[in-house]
């Protein structure tokens, strides 16, 4: 690049509750040294650009493309292709870019099981011909081909290469500007970071966490709208179900500091796989349930029951990308 023209930048959002593109903008000032370095060439969520616009463009002539969002329909996946053919690098921004996030939870039903729950059966639904979306449309007598609905949630990078990763549900601000640097370095230099990168920190959560720990066992399980947490001390030794020990910091403990619990949205650390599985043996190790040899079945059952909706606790941003995502879905069609 070495400095002489202007960062080709394209954003596009797939599945996504839009927080990412608002997040983009949380950067404040610092927008204005994107758009002294970058210009714009795609995003969709503000302003009028047409796929075509992008089929146009040259193979490998947009520099970065920054893409948020879980793959639900082909569109995306089509999209993500396109995308990936005309830019030099792809970075995953956000928890469902990077693993699924929050629209993955769908992955315990199939499309079936999801359209007659959204079209057919909640109470407010009036559908008596059982209508739900098709691929193939006619209007005014033309045939329109509409995204398909796939059965599953995939994270980006597994309809795609990916070169970075950027999570959070959304990604914190010093995270974007930290990004934002990234991109700077390249325009002025072209170097990048190696390829993989996850832009946050390599430690887990409680390593940023300023709370003190004990490592003392609890022997209940809380819940934040049960009582007012102590401010100083940490959450999970207080009994709430916090996720630090398995999730990766860089976010500035910001759920903590507002005195609630990490739900994970960082997600796994390098060294970790399925991060609802690291969260769950660490959980499970303050419980005591790694004794629990010493405990009778009921007691071992009655302290489990308490953690509700386990699978929306510990896989609430990763289950797409989680193993346990192919034990779920196997079960599910049995
Ligand atoms: S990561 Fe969070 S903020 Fe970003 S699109 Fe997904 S749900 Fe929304
Ligand atoms: S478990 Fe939660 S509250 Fe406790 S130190 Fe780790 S991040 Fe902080
Ligand atoms: S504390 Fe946990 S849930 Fe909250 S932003 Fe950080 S990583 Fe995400």
């Amino acid at each position: 690049m070495a400095g002489e023209k202007k960062v080709k930048l394209a954003f596009y959002w797939a599945a996504t509750c839009g927080g990412c593109d608002v997040a983009t903008l949380d950067i404040e000032e610092r927008i204005l040294d994107v758009a002294a370095i970058a210009d714009i060439v795609f995003w969709p969520v503000a302003m009028d650009f047409k796929y075509e616009d992008v089929e146009k463009l040259e193979d490998g002539s947009v520099d970065v493309c920054i893409f948020n969002g879980a793959v639900r329909l082909s569109e995306h996946e089509e999209v993500a292709k396109l995308l990936r053919r005309k830019s030099k690098v792809m970075v995953a921004f956000g928890s469902c870019a990077c693993f699924g996030g929050i629209p993955g939870l769908a992955n315990v039903a199939d499309k079936e099981q999801i359209f007659n729950i959204a079209y057919k059966e909640t109470v407010s639904t009036e559908n008596p011909e059982g209508v739900t979306p098709q691929t193939e449309s006619e209007v005014d007598g033309k045939k329109l081909t509409l995204p398909a609905f796939f059965d599953e949630v995939f994270p980006l990078d597994r309809v795609v290469d990916v070169d970075y990763y950027v999570p959070g549900c959304p990604p914190a601000v010093e995270r974007i500007n930290d990004l934002v640097g990234i991109v700077a370095k390249y325009a002025e230099t072209g170097e990048l970071p190696p390829k993989g990168t996850v832009i946050a920190s390599e430690k887990t959560l409680c390593d940023e966490c300023p709370r003190k720990r004990e490592e003392k066992r609890i022997k209940e399980i809380r819940r934040p709208q049960d009582f007012m947490p102590d401010l100083e001390t940490c959450l999970l030794e207080q009994g709430l179900i916090c996720l630090g020990p398995a999730t990766r910091g860089g976010c500035g403990a910001r759920c903590i500091k507002a005195n609630m619990p990490c739900r994970g949205c960082y997600g796994p650390t390098a060294a970790v796989r399925d991060h609802g599985a690291s969260a769950l043996s660490a959980i499970a190790s303050v419980l005591g349930l790694d004794e629990e040899a010493e405990m009778t079945e009921e007691q071992l059952t009655a302290l489990i029951d308490q953690i509700k909706d386990p699978l929306g606790t510990f896989y609430r941003f990763t289950l797409p990308s989680a193993l346990i995502n192919k034990v779920v879905r196997k079960k599910e069609v049995e």
